[in-house]
């Protein structure tokens, strides 16, 4: 039997359903699903996704036998309808819009109203004696199919819309400001002015046969799919090329067929706070793009009880309906046509981090879903919203009290965000990359904006509600948006904008409140989010912060599923109690070397580097034994009793000594010896390739006093804390080991030191030596390491700059263009290469049990904080990922969510990460606070 490319839904038939989304798009299935279960959807059909990929293959042609299979559900399409498209007498209008698997809003084309010719529009008038709808209708679908068919649109950022230009004339000639202000007569001069123009530059006549029009716009539909937003939209949310959109082809039904008609966008919860509240917008006598595309400023949807009483109760029935029976928040398109409601698309609704965790708790408090959904629902990353800096208050309040407060528009992404403006996307992504920080002020925005918008720190417009395109996606960024702000002049060609008599101009600095709401003139510092004022600063009451509370809350549900540990990578106490708060269960790595910067240290430092001889040397390790012991202690005390790793120097000495002649002056003569004697030592010190050099467990084989006193610190700092009645676990651990001979030398010093503190102090505690996995040679021959090792902690980010023989430190320079002809998919030192590294990480873990099978295993490479490393992590069965203090909660989540993704015994279960859309753009996610460290710390 042939395939079947076109799936047909409308009252009471649907051969298609929610299921089928990969097949029919997330609007056609959704749709058909809708049709299934009783709602009012008007009847159309789904031409599948499938099509698309035949249709490029095709040379960008509708294969005949595809067309064969519309032609005839065109007719079933007509019979439900009960009119037929091209009748003169009572012609049926369609719309025909894309629908990709994954929702891209926006990003590809529509086509409204069609079937409407000179002819039809004749009989339409007759048939509903409302010209100026009629004719409103017809020069809205000759707009749109002139740009999006025959391609007749701006190619400039600066230029104007051609339709714009031709109907900005005609309301000049009129004298008038609002299109509403229009006449059906000046509607149908519109139109043919707007024939006359596409026929002046496209050198044809616009198409008034209906079969043309809708070949012409399903053709256009399936290529907008390749046009440059739709492809820069799916290379931020990872959506593959292969996957296609569906077309749709539906009848039309009006929401600006009068007073009694309307149109409007909903969710079904709150988006911006996830309360359980009906939430949405719509605008009557419109068409649906009036609302999305912010033209006209929408009312909210409580207010349509007023307008439209039974259409309200209706909707607030379906919107239960569809909560039953998606358990899901659903944004819906609906359209009242003379007082009788459709249902136009339901799909998951967007929302914003704080709304995500919020509707998952609910749902699951409202015993809609299980906690391991609720889980699931929450993207590891969408908690660095969470973590956001609001403004500081006090300035704010000072800003406002002295006059600043511009203006308010909606609050329609919440956070706090303070730039620079600029005023089209170009300039922010060039501003952006010369790390400015800037506010996109846009009249609206559009889905051209995108990138300039994930540039931005934040979003203001002119125009538009709260499910304008701008509010929209600025949620699905995690970015900060304030929309709608009406008195907000905005002036392109001379980059100003006037708020009340105030001009502004770019590059000026603003403060957006994506919470309240506000515009502020100038720069406001920020202040922590309320889940850190709680957790770190303890300035918050737990009880007076209910973010805080859900946060915790659904932190408990993930430390219930995972089976990882989450350790930090501290190396001072107060990053280790930030990163105990954060939910930390011990230190996975402290770098030593962080501690000889530290106050008092680097003196003695330099002069053990520079000393000629080992009492020289020795002498200056004496200096620092106090104070490393004091570090470890107070790490120790802050950690009670979780484990603590702590390893042993790494870095090329010659990063402790000072470069410039006035800097090594200045050490030559606080020590008292020559600056010759200085400068020398330096650049004996140099090497050609340092990270391959003189660094890691080469230091102490060479220097072994170095190791010694080390050990000694860690030991007695241990010793010291046990007899306060602290209990301690320490894991000394040995870098950049290669070859076991080399732990074997190392961990004999360790332990000959640990067995004489303990017998010093008369005090026994327990410890553990073990290495780190960073350079293939251990991975390799893991079997023969784990023999000296009881423990490994995989140094991913040494291990990928080995394995790959990228230098982490000069990668940055290449890795761009790298990841943009997809050599890699995912920037190897931020998401582990499951193919090289990973495959070394599984020999490892294989080789070291093999030899040892209680051999604790972890992470401590940047790779621990991010989530998709964490799940291959989980899949390798290690014991721990470590991170950094900040990204704590999102591994304890990533973790959870791991596990769930891959019960045990279930093989080759589908990676969490494999998931076809990110919650949030690949970049510029990540608030400063909770950002990674750079992988190169030193
Ligand atoms: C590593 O290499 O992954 C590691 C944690 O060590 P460092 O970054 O300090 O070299
Ligand atoms: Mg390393």
């Amino acid at each position: 039997m042939a395939t079947k490319h076109v799936y047909f839904f409308g009252p009471g038939v649907a051969e298609g359903h929610k299921g089928m989304k990969n097949f029919l798009g997330g609007k056609g299935a959704n749709l058909a699903e809708m049709a299934g279960i009783g709602l009012p959807v008007p009847p159309g059909f789904t031409v599948s996704t499938e099509v698309c990929d035949l249709f490029y293959k095709n040379r960008k042609r509708i294969p005949e036998a595809v067309k064969k299979e519309i032609v005839k559900n065109l007719a079933r399409l007509e019979k439900a309808a009960g009119k037929k498209l091209g009748d003169p007498a009572d012609p049926l209008l369609v719309s025909i819009r894309s629908g990709a698997r994954a929702s891209m809003p926006g990003m590809m084309d529509t086509v409204l109203n069609l079937g409407l010719n000179d002819r039809t529009a004749a009989a339409l008038v007759a048939k509903t004696g409302n010209a100026r709808f009629v004719y409103d209708s017809y020069r809205r679908f000759v707009q749109m199919y002139g740009d999006v068919v025959l391609g007749l649109r701006p190619v400039d950022k600066d230029d104007i819309d051609p339709f714009e230009a031709i109907m900005e004339r005609k309301k000049r000639e009129r004298g008038i400001h609002d299109d509403t202000g229009l006449t059906a007569e000046d509607l149908k001069d519109l139109v043919a002015r707007y024939k006359a123009a596409i026929k002046e530059s496209m050198g044809h006549e616009f198409p008034d046969d209906p079969m043309k029009q809708l070949w012409g716009a399903v053709g256009a539909v399936f290529s907008s799919w390749m046009n440059d937003r739709a492809i820069a939209y799916r290379k931020l949310y990872d959506i593959p090329e292969s996957w296609g959109t569906a077309v749709n082809v539906q009848m039309m039904v009006f929401g600006n067929m009068g007073a009694d008609s309307g149109t409007g966008v909903a969710f079904t919860r709150d988006a911006a706070t996830g309360e359980n509240v009906f939430y949405g917008e719509y605008l009557m006598n419109a068409q649906g793009e009036d609302v999305v595309a912010g033209t006209r400023t929408p009312l909210p949807i409580a207010n349509l009880k007023k307008d439209d009483r039974r259409s309200y109760a209706e909707l607030e029935r379906i919107r239960h309906v569809l909560e039953r029976h998606f358990r899901e928040m659903m944004d819906i398109e609906f359209t009242i046509e003379r007082g009788r409601l459709y249902m136009l698309q339901c799909r998951t609704g967007k929302r914003t981090a704080f709304a995500a965790i919020k509707i998952a708790v609910d749902m699951v408090d409202e015993k809609l879903i299980s906690e391991k959904e609720g889980l699931s629902r929450i993207e590891p990353d969408q908690l660095n919203q969470l973590l956001r800096p609001v403004f500081d208050l006090t300035e704010k309040e000072a800003a406002v009290k002295g006059g600043r407060l511009l203006t308010k528009g909606l609050n329609a992404g919440p956070g706090a965000a303070t730039g620079r403006i600029v005023f089209n996307s170009v300039d922010a992504e060039a501003w952006a990359k010369r790390h400015e920080k800037v506010i996109l002020t846009r009249i609206e925005t559009s889905p051209e904006d995108i990138k300039g918008m994930s540039a931005a720190e934040g979003i203001l417009t002119a125009r538009g509600g709260m499910t304008s395109h701008a509010a929209l996606v600025a949620r699905q960024m995690g970015k900060v948006c304030v929309a709608g702000c009406g008195d907000l002049a905005v002036d392109y060609a001379r980059r100003t904008m006037t708020v009340r008599g105030k001009a502004l101009k770019e590059g000026d600095w603003i403060s957006i409140d994506g919470t309240s709401g506000q515009v502020i003139e100038g720069k406001i510092s920020t202040r922590p989010s309320e889940v850190l004022q709680v957790l770190i600063d303890r300035t918050l009451d737990p009880a007076k912060a209910p973010v805080y509370r859900t946060f915790a809350k659904i932190m408990a549900w993930a430390d219930k599923h995972r089976t990882l540990k989450i350790r930090t990578n501290a190396d001072q106490p107060d990053q280790s109690l930030n990163a105990v708060a954060f939910g930390a269960e011990g230190i996975g790595l402290c770098r030593t070397e962080h501690m000889f910067f530290g106050e008092g240290k680097i003196g003695p430092m330099r002069e053990m580097i520079l000393a000629d001889t080992l009492e020289a040397r020795e002498a200056a390790l004496a200096k620092l034994l106090p104070l490393q012991r004091l570090d470890f202690a107070g790490i120790f005390e802050v950690m009670d009793g979780r484990p603590v790793t702590i390893r042993t120097i790494d870095p090329p000495l010659h990063e402790f000594l000072p470069h410039e002649e006035k800097d090594q002056r200045a050490l030559a003569e606080t020590m008292g010896i020559p600056y010759e004697k200085v400068r020398d030592r330096v650049s004996s010190l140099h090497e050609f390739n340092p990270m391959l050099g003189l660094r890691g467990c080469r230091l102490g084989i060479i220097y072994p006093e170095i190791t010694a006193m080390q050990a000694r610190a860690i030991f007695e700092a241990a010793a010291q804390t046990k007899k306060k009645g602290i209990p301690v676990e320490p894991e000394v651990m040995i870098p950049l080991v290669g070859h076991v001979k080399e732990l074997e030398d190392q961990a004999r010093i360790v332990r000959e030191t640990a067995e004489a503190v303990m017998r010093e102090q008369g005090v026994r505690f327990k410890y553990l030596v073990g290495t780190m996995i960073e350079i293939p040679r251990g991975a390799l021959t893991a079997d023969e390491i784990a023999s000296a090792a009881e423990f490994f902690s995989f140094g991913t980010n040494d291990l990928t700059q080995t394995t790959l023989g990228l230098s982490r430190d000069d990668a940055g320079r290449f890795l761009i263009p790298y990841l943009q002809k997809d050599i890699y998919a995912k920037d190897p030192f931020e998401v582990i290469d499951r193919a090289g590294v990973g495959q070394l990480m599984r020999m490892a873990v294989d080789k070291g049990r093999r030899t040892r099978p209680g051999i604790k295993l972890g992470i401590c490479g940047e790779h621990g904080g991010d989530p998709s490393s964490i799940e291959f992590c989980h899949l390798l069965g290690l014991n721990y990922v470590s991170c950094s203090p900040f990204r704590v909660p999102i591994a304890r989540l990533a973790a959870a969510r791991a596990a769930l993704a891959n019960p045990p015994g279930a093989k080759a279960a589908k990676p969490a990460s494999r998931r076809p859309v990110k919650a949030g753009p690949k970049a510029k996610a990540k608030p400063a606070a909770a950002a990674k460290k750079p992988v190169r710390k030193r």
